[in-house]
């Protein structure tokens, strides 16, 4: 298959372009620069000029969108929200407005994220079928899920939306950042240490999106998390048992936090309990805490 992959330059969009090119598949990304990127076909695009570079949407099978300003990358200022929503939904408008007369694309993949639960569930489960939230998190990620809905009917595509959790991966993303402490004999609980934290390991969240790309019998909204989410404490303490490093039990005061954070502490702060009612996989690589920290910290 030639799949197009929005924002492919990023974490997951690496991570999917080389298992996809390891499988046999033809990947080619939409970036805002153009750049060199061995096996890969660049295209340009300007989602505020509403720009997409010739060629860019034509001889395609399926779009995967992962573009996406950061979510905890910068404080959130009414402006950044505004970054946040916009490229993620504006930048859906600018594919259905040039999409090409001819075309063969029969498979969306959105990604999403389980802060449409809201960024702070307390001890409910959430599963697929559970209802939106109703703070920030959770209005993005309904806008951008309805715009990738709209861009399947355009399409008359068949859509999979994968709401995922925090990505476990060395590369990039939050893992580094929430291990680096214990790395320097600081690990300690965030907060309570008490919420919770859906996680998933990178090869198993590629899995899921590379079976949902090419398996027609995937359809709908999927949550990317393993089966066993784990309390913010928890995860400290194992890491650091991992890597033979202390494990302080005074905490990371929360109050500190959202000083220093404002209404996005609530990415550290808020617990998030989250299951996969509805399977991709057949089987998880690293279905357990454990299994995957040995995978990514030794
Ligand atoms: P990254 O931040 O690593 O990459 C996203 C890509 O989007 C970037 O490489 C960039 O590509 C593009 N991008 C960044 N800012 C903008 C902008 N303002 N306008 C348009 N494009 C932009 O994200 P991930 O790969 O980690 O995640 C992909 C999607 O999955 C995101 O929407 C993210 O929110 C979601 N997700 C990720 C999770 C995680 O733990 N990683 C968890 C849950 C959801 P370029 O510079 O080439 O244009």
């Amino acid at each position: 298959m030639k799949i197009l992959i929005t924002g492919g330059t990023g974490l997951i969009g690496t991570l999917l372009s080389e298992k996809l090119i390891n499988s046999g598949h033809s990947v080619r990304i939409l970036s805002r620069s153009k750049q060199d990127i061995p096996n890969i076909e660049v295209f340009e695009w300007n989602t505020s000029k509403n720009y997409i570079e010739k060629g860019a949407l034509e001889g395609i099978d399926a779009i995967v969108h992962l573009a996406g300003a950061g979510i905890a990358d910068k404080r959130w200022t009414d402006a950044r929200k505004r970054e946040i929503i916009d490229s993620r939904v504006e930048s859906l408008k600018c594919i259905i407005a040039n999409l090409p007369k001819n075309h063969n694309i029969k498979t969306v993949v959105g990604g999403s994220a389980i802060g449409y639960y809201g960024g702070n569930t307390g001890e409910n489960l959430m599963d697929e079928n559970s209802a939106a939230g109703k703070d920030f998190l959770a209005k993005c990620t309904i806008l951008w899920e309805k715009e990738e809905e709209k861009l399947a009917e355009v399409l008359e595509a068949r859509l999979v939306k994968i709401r995922t959790g925090v990505v476990f991966s060395t590369r990039d993303g939050a893992f580094p950042k929430l291990i680096a402490p214990v790395k320097l004999n600081l690990g300690a609980a965030l907060g309570s240490g008490k919420q919770w934290i859906s996680w998933i390991h990178e090869d198993d969240l590629v899995a899921m999106f590379e079976k949902a790309i090419t398996n027609n019998n995937i359809e709908g909204v999927y949550n990317g998390v393993a089966p066993e989410p784990v309390r913010n404490d928890v995860l400290n303490q194992m890491a650091a048992k991992i890597l033979n490093k202390a494990y302080f039990l005074p905490k990371v005061p929360g109050f500190v936090l959202k000083l220093a954070l404002g209404e996005m502490s609530v990415v550290v702060l808020g617990s998030s309990k989250v299951e996969n009612k509805r399977k991709i996989l057949d089987r998880f690589k690293y279905p357990t805490l454990p299994m995957a920290l040995e995978n990514l910290l030794k």
